[in-house]
């Protein structure tokens, strides 16, 4: 239901658009060159997430606020340490004078993120974007965001800065087996959601799960089951996983923190921005290397590694950032 693509080649600057096939609720790793995303696709992102506000994660903030002004929107963004307050500098970079009278109730829910809290305050455009009082000071446990599809983990690295890696986790996908369901002589219908709330929310098999069905003379049969004898109806497949860790140097702190947030993901996307033999000038901009990238998504046990956010320097050799992270991830080097 969910796919992930990198914004801009993988020389452009960093980011990545998670898109859902069947709802208008996208995502956004990071904000740097948006021009390759085409209004329809930007205008149906909900939550966005950047890593850190180095200008090649953080440009195409203006693009975004232009495409949704005027718009009936709540945008939600979350951001490092010093977030709120860079945030709240473009916003007051601009000149505000005529929105009182728009109709539409653009706002931005903002969220800074720091290793104890996380404080969230809201931003209005018809209040000319002026904050208001701080919404949510809550304490921060690694998750950004949960909803009824996906969940928002974060892992906060050392990037000479504070630096967000992100984790998107779909939620476990609940297919009813029809012919399960016939077998039982069960009837399909509203139950089944119902049904499927309580496998959600982890009851145990002695719950009682009612069953009704409508008769033909529209009278309604109904029935008691416990939750343990209707557990062959559903079929449970795990969600989609995407990683995305942007830049982080490579220390013991920061190996562990990624592996811990990235285990087991279908896709990583990971910076690659320096090739080993180049690791003291990696080292010292706080950068990975393609090789330490690879080996981190070996460690991880991703299934597939995306390489991405290549110094300019490598550009007549365009293959060689790419070859080495996958050499690491497949263990050859
Ligand atoms: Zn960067």
């Amino acid at each position: 239901m969910y796919s992930a693509e990198l914004i801009n080649e993988p020389f452009g600057d960093p980011g990545v658009y998670v898109g859902c096939k069947y709802r208008r609720e996208s995502l956004l790793f990071d904000l740097g060159d948006l021009h390759r995303l085409t209004p329809r696709k930007l205008l149906k992102v909900g939550h966005i997430f950047v890593s850190h506000t180095h200008m090649d994660h953080f440009v195409g903030f203006d693009r975004l606020l232009r495409l949704f002004l005027g718009r009936d929107k709540h945008l939600y963004v979350f951001g490092p340490a010093g977030f709120l307050s860079q945030l709240e500098h473009k916003l007051m970079a601009y000149t505000w004078n005529l929105v009182e009278n728009y109709t539409n109730d653009f706002t931005i829910v903002a969220t800074e993120v720091t290793p104890e809290r996380m404080v969230t305050k809201s931003y209005e455009c018809r209040n000319a974007f002026h904050s208001e009082a701080i919404e949510k000071n809550g304490p921060f446990n690694g998750t950004l965001v949960e909803t009824d599809f996906f969940r928002i983990t974060t892992a906060i690295l050392d990037h000479k800065i504070p630096c967000l890696a992100f984790c998107f986790e779909e939620r476990h996908h609940f297919n009813i087996l029809k012919t399960v369901l016939d077998e039982m002589n069960l009837p399909t219908g509203a139950w089944l959601m119902k049904l499927k709330e309580h496998l959600t929310n982890g009851d145990d098999d002695a719950t009682p799960v009612r069953i009704w069905r409508r008769d033909p003379e529209g009278g309604r049969q109904e029935s008691y089951r416990p939750l343990g004898e209707l557990r062959g109806i559903v079929k449970i497949t795990p969600g989609l996983k995407i990683g995305y860790v942007a830049d982080a140097v490579y220390n013991e702190a920061n190996a562990a923190a990624i592996v811990r947030l990235v285990a087991g993901a279908d896709i990583l996307f990971i910076e690659t921005p320096f090739l080993d033999e180049d690791a003291e000038t990696a080292a010292k901009k706080y950068h990975l290397t393609a090789r330490q990238a690879g080996f981190l998504a070996r460690e991880s046990q991703v299934k597939r590694i995306i390489p991405f956010h290549f110094s300019p320097k490598y550009k007549p050799t365009p293959q060689a950032l790419a070859e080495e992270a996958i050499r690491a991830f497949n263990g050859d080097i």
